[in-house]
């Protein structure tokens, strides 16, 4: 069975879609089977990976439509990378599935469904706390959190949290918090600075040690209908998602990780503190990320427009 990671933040532009998209295609090229749920009646993981949004083969239809769900799994430019597309139609999904026996569970039945063929299924989730994202986040073992590294985005972190622990409590749902990723770091930036140092001190789970930077080519890959690594696998984003995905295979391996995650958030400070801090503490420390040099080469497998399989160092420069 795949192991299941909702990317969930009800904030909106943090950096989601881009986490998903880029995480879900690393761990694809290291050799992981890969589905990608766009849960987002934006469907912007959709377009970015280039599949179409415009059939009846798209969640929506699988949860509520009575498709089958394997039709609604589409395949991508690499190899062990598949979506299964979001549409308008899903903003729908909020009102009919009100009245549904189950309508919490019911992406976590499509997924029980087809999980068995992956390693990785990443559900990227709208910028709501709503019935789908409780669908989501009941579908899913693990949640990753993108925190922007800027000073508003710790406002309703908390509140997240407690969703979280509702489902935990409440719903007697195990869901691990996989941690919080800083995004669009601007190490030149004192505030981005701050915040992440903030964040890394206070956050009562992992905060991932990667920090993914602001980078063009990360904004640019979508218009492209590609993950970064298609576009511009040498920039400074690409890299980074590429140690976030060695971060994540490394996590929840034994469970003395898990044990040594759990005491960490028993010692940490409440999240509703960490805005303040930062607004009282000017001081700066720079974060060192891990080292590039730790990286072994990767061999990238793309579907040409032809069909056939062309195979890549990561170092050569890709067709656009
Ligand atoms: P929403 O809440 O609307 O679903 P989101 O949290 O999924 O948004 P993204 O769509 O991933 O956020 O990112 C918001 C915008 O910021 C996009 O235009 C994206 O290309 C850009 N962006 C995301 N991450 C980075 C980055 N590290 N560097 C530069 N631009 C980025
Ligand atoms: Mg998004």
């Amino acid at each position: 069975m795949a192991r299941v990671i909702a990317i969930c933040n009800q904030k909106g532009g943090v950096g989601k879609t881009t986490t998903a998209m880029n995480l879900a295609a690393y761990l694809a090229i290291l050799g992981n089977r890969t589905l990608l749920i766009d849960f987002d009646p934006q469907f912007n993981a959709t377009v970015g990976l280039g599949v179409t949004h415009e059939s009846n083969e798209t969640i929506y239809h699988a949860l509520l439509a009575g498709q089958v769900p394997e039709r609604t799994i589409k395949r991508t430019h690499l190899a062990h990378l598949d979506v299964v597309p979001a549409s308008p139609d899903l903003a729908g999904a909020l009102i009919e599935l009100v009245n549904l026996p189950g309508r919490e569970y019911v992406l976590r039945n499509f997924v029980a469904h087809v999980g068995p063929q992956y390693d990785f299924i990443f559900i990227d989730l709208p910028p709501s706390l709503n019935l789908l994202t409780v669908n989501g986040l009941l579908a899913a073992h693990e949640v990753i959190i993108p925190v922007q590294c800027e000073y508003y985005s710790l406002e309703g972190l908390s509140q997240l949290l407690q969703t979280i622990h509702l489902i935990r409590d409440h719903l007697s749902h195990p869901l691990k918090v996989g941690g919080a990723l800083l995004t669009m770091y601007d190490k030149r930036e004192k505030l981005s600075r701050e915040v992440a140092r903030e964040v890394r001190r206070r956050f009562p789970h992992k905060v991932y040690d990667v920090e993914i930077p602001r980078s063009v080519s990360l904004a640019e890959a979508p218009s492209f209908h590609k993950p970064v690594v298609l576009h511009a696998p040498q920039s400074p984003g690409a890299l980074a998602y590429e140690r976030l995905a060695r971060e994540v295979l490394m996590q929840f391996e034994d469970p003395a990780t898990l044990a040594a995650a759990l005491r960490e958030e028993r010692r940490a400070t409440p999240i509703e503190k960490i805005t303040e801090s930062i607004a009282e503490d000017a001081e700066s420390i720079p974060v060192n990320a891990p080292q590039a040099a730790e990286m072994q080469p990767l061999v990238i497998f793309e579907f040409l427009e032809d069909g056939s399989l062309a195979e890549y160092p990561q170092s050569d420069d890709f067709p656009v």
